[in-house]
């Protein structure tokens, strides 16, 4: 086991990052190796920002979203000299071995890091859009899905009362994930995401049969980076549809990416800390920690890519027996 490790939380950022750190932190501890905290993502590993993470500095901090670290995008970190200023400073520390909480843009950069400068890295895994590969689910999906849901259940009470259509726009640039789950989870009326190619003609008429059925509420989820643009481009769209009715829009935002993890999220996170840093003791080799099933699995860390949605086949059937 290394002496000294550093940990870092990189891009964006999710509930159960600090519960993650909070596993990290105990476990280095229990294996007797001390833990530098690095300070705002990349940008603080090249600007030396490291501080000691101590029991005392993780105690109470698994219920909080966000980062006790901070978090950052970095160019700096982009480039080669960006990367060499970094590595000094962990040599300067004593440090070759690193824990990266990152999506699957800090887990390539780490994956370069690491072959350039000879670090063993173990990467994490998160991200509330679940966009990343080798691994069934992120820290920080669980909780951002449930967010998700419940503001569509909300919006639906409203709905519900005014018999009115609404057009909720959840997170997810490059895939479907939330906008999936979420949709399922809240009984949307229909679900827009980036993997599929939305057939207009069809989902108009599904929403206006049931709109001709019982004048209740309509609710249509879709993803950010939807190809239909978006929330205000499907009002657009239904709104010619539907002349006569009055069309609700809400973009949930960054409130997806807020508050207190979810028990999944807070429990996955510490799977991935302990076996995170456990694995720093067996191998020199990099790695992400992944769940694949309900089994803790690690992949070469320059293996991981961005991942979509896949619509297999019960996922297919999911949708059309549900929308
Ligand atoms: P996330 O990790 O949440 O997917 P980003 O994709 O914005 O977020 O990546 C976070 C940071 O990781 C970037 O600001 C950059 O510093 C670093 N990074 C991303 N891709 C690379 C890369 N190909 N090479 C080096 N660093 C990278």
């Amino acid at each position: 086991m290394p002496k000294k490790i550093a940990v870092i939380t990189s891009g964006g950022d999710v509930p159960g990052l600090n519960a993650c750190l909070r596993a990290i932190v105990h476990t280095a501890t229990h294996e007797h190796c001390e833990v530098l905290g690095v300070e705002h993502g990349y940008d603080g590993l090249i600007a030396g920002e490291f501080s000691v993470l101590t029991l005392a500095s993780v105690r109470d901090i698994v219920r909080r979203g966000g980062t006790v670290l901070r978090s950052a995008r970095s160019n700096a970190f982009m480039t080669p000299a960006g990367r060499a200023q970094a590595a000094a400073n962990l040599k300067a520390q004593n440090i070759s071995h690193m824990v990266v909480v990152g999506g699957d843009g800090s887990l390539r950069g780490a994956a370069i890091f690491g072959r350039e400068h000879d670090l063993t890295i173990v990467g994490v895994p998160k991200t509330i859009d679940n966009d990343v590969s080798h691994t069934d689910t992120c820290i920080g999906y669980d909780t951002a899905t449930n967010t998700a849901m419940d503001a569509i259940d909300r919006i639906r009470d409203t709905a519900d009362s005014h018999e009115r259509i609404y057009v909720i726009e959840v997170m997810g640039r490059d895939s479907g994930y939330i906008a999936f789950a979420a949709g399922l989870a809240g009984a949307a009326d229909g679900i827009l995401i980036p993997e599929t190619t939305t057939d207009w003609a069809s989902l108009t008429r599904v929403l206006k049969e049931r709109h001709r059925g019982h004048k209740g509420s309509l609710l249509v989820v879709v993803a950010e980076g939807d190809e239909s643009g978006g929330a205000i481009n499907v009002t657009q769209h239904l709104a010619a549809e539907f002349p006569d009715e009055k069309i609700g829009i809400c973009v949930l935002g960054h409130i997806q990416r807020g508050g207190a993890p979810t028990a999944a999220d807070r429990l996955l996170a510490a799977r991935f800390g302990v076996a995170a840093v456990m694995r720093l003791r067996e191998t020199i080799d990099s790695a992400m920690v992944g769940l694949q099933g309900n089994a803790l699995a690690f992949t070469p860390l320059g293996d991981i890519q961005r991942k979509h949605l896949e619509l297999n086949a019960e996922r297919k059937q999911l949708l059309q027996m549900l929308l």
